[in-house]
């Protein structure tokens, strides 16, 4: 591992990539040559990228061959590796469920006893399976799971899930979920001072995209009489910027609203008196 770059594991053509490579360059992080390539520079930051399946990602970063890696929390846990999950990314969200045929009247969990389910995510099926006490056939099918039960291979599939949309298509129905997945970032948990440090760089600047994400820039026009009460309904990072009109006796007020919340402001400040309210989005916030 080289103590000058930071080298980052991402995932080569999927539904990981694009999401990966968009992160990176909201932080500022261009890629020298394509992912045709096994690895890549970057250019502005002591980066660099390897490209591999999300699979083989985990093991990379236990050995060493990478510093950090992103990939999906459901993979993460699948296989297991001694790695430490630093930091949720919010993208590729998805869930790890069970579902089983559409007609199939659902009893709960013990309706699982004793029949066949088919996976790509055998050990976490096993981990279910024995937290529940339920004893089922796992069959570990690397792709296409949901087909299976329409063969007659399987009476229940253990897969991801996002729309729902391809359990619908194979008739089935979701029944339980197991767990809740995003892409994260995964590192080696005994990095070299300065790698770590570089790895640090780069959360800020993550951590700073996400931020902006989450938060909208406001701006309206208040009458003197309503200042204060419209103020007290602004958030903000500190306190909110003021700045006289030209029309006597009006002003403008800049602000940071959080996402969450958004709607319920608007509401609040066009109650209490604000006109030509105007919300932009934030491309980084740096607090
Ligand atoms: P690879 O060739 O790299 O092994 P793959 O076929 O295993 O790719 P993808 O289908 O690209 O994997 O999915 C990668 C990850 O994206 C999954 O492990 C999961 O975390 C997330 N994911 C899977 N399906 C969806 C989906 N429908 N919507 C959003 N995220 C998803
Ligand atoms: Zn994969």
């Amino acid at each position: 591992m080289k103590n000058d770059t930071l080298t980052l594991a991402i995932q080569k053509s999927g539904r990981l990539s694009e999401g990966s490579i968009k992160l990176l360059s909201q932080c500022g992080i261009r890629i020298q040559n394509g992912r045709n390539h096994l690895k890549a520079k970057a250019i502005g930051f002591p980066l660099e990228l390897i490209f591999l399946r999300d699979d083989d990602i985990p093991q990379y970063v236990e050995d060493g061959v990478a510093a950090a890696g992103i990939l999906g929390l459901n993979e993460v846990l699948e296989k297991n590796k001694k790695v430490s999950v630093i930091h949720s990314l919010g993208f590729s969200r998805c869930r790890l469920s069970v579902a089983v045929p559409k007609h199939i009247e659902y009893q709960g969990r013990k309706s699982l006893q004793n029949k066949r389910i088919a996976t790509s995510y055998p050990a976490l099926l096993k981990q279910f399976l024995k937290k529940h006490a339920i004893s089922a056939e796992i069959h570990h099918i690397s792709g296409s799971v949901e087909v299976t039960p329409g063969l007659g291979l399987a009476d229940a599939i253990f897969e991801i899930v996002s729309s729902g949309g391809t359990l619908l298509g194979n008739g089935l129905k979701e029944v339980e979920t197991v767990l809740e997945s995003e892409a994260v970032m995964i590192a080696r948990p005994d990095l070299p001072p300065a790698v770590e440090s570089i790895l640090e760089k780069l959360l800020f600047r993550i951590r700073s995209v996400q931020k902006a994400s989450n938060n909208k820039y406001i701006l309206l026009n208040a009458p003197k009489e309503k200042l204060d009460l419209i103020i007290s309904l602004l958030p903000g990072i500190k306190s909110p910027t003021i700045m006289p009109l030209a029309m006597k006796g009006w002003y403008s007020l800049h602000s940071v609203v959080s996402e969450d919340d958004f709607w319920q402001v608007i509401d609040n400040l066009k109650e209490a008196g604000a006109e030509g309210i105007l919300v932009v989005p934030i491309e980084k916030m740096i607090t």
